[in-house]
């Protein structure tokens, strides 16, 4: 017997007809003897649909800025999440599964009050595990918690990722399924390449940099989550038939583990590649070299709300002045220029230029801590093909290149090879 906490996305709770099949693999767990807990998203494209709304009702309403109470939003945009909790409920309940839906606030899971963007501060575990001993399924609403101030809170664009991780760390789960519309995490985008890989295992520090930086099966919150408190996570296909061959296997269901890398016996020197279009590149010219500057600079954009990426700071020529660039989101460009333009003469820089429709290319793997040459096989590579590099960050487990977005494809293909990542 095994505690699982399964979570099934929006894709996988569509309709009613995928809702009854979700209910098919909760019941084959619950039928083998498992202690089950459920995390379910809303119906694909219903947050969106709410998000829409909340944003559409103040210029409705006739207001001259589009602002509306976070609260509010809170407390719309998690309906989408207990509409199928409650259905999901219903469908078990009819093929005779003991189950019944818990919201948030119910359980309940606490979060801190940044109302929209919320974090998990506490699951009380025992509330669950009561349910368990009393064979009873507990369906939760994902995404969804509740606040300080008594009220409904979210916990961000595919937040119920991090749902199911928190509940399966509070009742010391042995596996956090996340079923979804992929049957694992592969070794690239298999749209951009077809000969990627599924992966068996990834480390949770690979698949944190994979989720950072861009691959987009996981919240990169959950996978932090997961890492911390160490919890065995599957990514699985929601869509493989719940009754077929092995898909009950305790130890080996199909699809990838993520897990601590101890429990990765043959390790690659890299695992994968992500990728990040619409990436914009700013530099400034003439920055004075003196302490405070880059405060000066990144400060301000932080508290704009802008997402800067990667930084590359030269050394100075001369002493006075040097340069420095940095990628921002295609979209934060404008706000970007506007943050510089006000910091420009207290922090003291001369030209700003910027070009958008870069692309970042990142090759991932805890193999590169103990080999050397990874990089440069990378810059080969695309120097072969001819893909300018125009800028390079690198971590313990991780090289980042920026480049023109049209080589994207071309670029991540090329490394997918040269690392032998290619199924044959
Ligand atoms: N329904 C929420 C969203 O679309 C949460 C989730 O799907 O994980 O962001
Ligand atoms: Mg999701």
């Amino acid at each position: 017997m095994a505690r699982i906490v399964m979570k099934f996305g929006g894709t996988s709770v569509a309709d009613l007809s995928r809702i009854h099949n979700v209910a098919r693999h909760v019941k084959r767990e619950v039928d083998a003897g498992n202690q089950v807990a459920v995390v379910v998203s809303a119906m694909s494209g219903k947050t969106n649909e709410l998000v829409g709304w909340v944003q559409e009702t103040p210029k409705v309403a006739g207001a001259s800025m589009p602002l509306y109470d976070a609260r509010e939003y809170d407390a719309v945009v998690a309906s989408g999440e207990q509409v199928t909790s409650g259905l999901l409920a219903i469908a078990l309940q009819s093929m005779g599964v003991h189950a019944r839906s818990w919201q948030g606030w119910q359980i309940p899971i606490k979060t801190d009050g940044a109302h929209g963007a919320a974090r998990i501060l506490d699951i009380d575990g025992s509330f669950l595990i009561r349910r368990f001993e009393e064979g009873q399924v507990a369906v939760v609403a994902g995404f969804q918690g509740i606040a300080p101030d008594n009220r409904i809170s979210t916990l961000g664009r595919g937040g119920s990722d991090t749902s199911a991780v928190a509940i399966a760390a509070a009742v010391k789960a042995d596996r956090c399924d996340i079923y979804t519309d992929v049957d694992g995490v592969y070794t690239t985008d298999p749209r951009i390449e077809p000969k990627a890989r599924r992966l068996a295992k990834i480390s949770f520090e690979e698949m944190l940099e994979m989720a950072s930086l861009g691959a987009k099966v996981l919240q990169v919150r959950s996978v932090e989550l997961a890492m911390v408190h160490k919890v065995r996570t599957f990514v699985r296909s929601s869509f493989d038939d719940p009754d077929a061959p092995g898909m009950g296997d305790l130890l080996n269901p199909p699809g990838t583990l993520i897990c601590d890398e101890d429990e990765i016996v043959e390790q690659q020197v890299v695992t994968g590649i992500a990728y990040a279009k619409d990436e914009a590149q700013i530099s400034l010219r003439r920055v004075a070299d003196r302490p405070g500057v880059a405060a000066g600079i990144f400060l301000p954009l932080a508290e704009a709300n802008i997402n800067v990426d990667m930084i590359v700071q030269n050394i100075s020529e001369d002493g006075k002045s040097t340069d420095m660039t940095f990628t921002v989101p295609n979209g934060d460009v404008a706000k970007a220029l506007a943050v510089l333009d006000q910091v420009r003469k207290d922090v003291g820089f001369d030209v700003v230029q910027h070009e958008d429709g870069m692309s970042k290319v990142s090759v991932i793997g805890i193999g590169m801590r103990s080999h050397a040459g990874v990089a440069a096989t990378a810059f080969k590579a695309l120097a072969d093909k001819a893909i300018n590099i125009r800028a390079i960050t690198t971590s313990e487990i991780k090289i980042s290149i920026l480049i023109d977005g049209p080589y994207t494809e071309l670029a991540v293909r090329t490394l997918h090879s040269v690392y032998g990542l290619d199924k044959h």
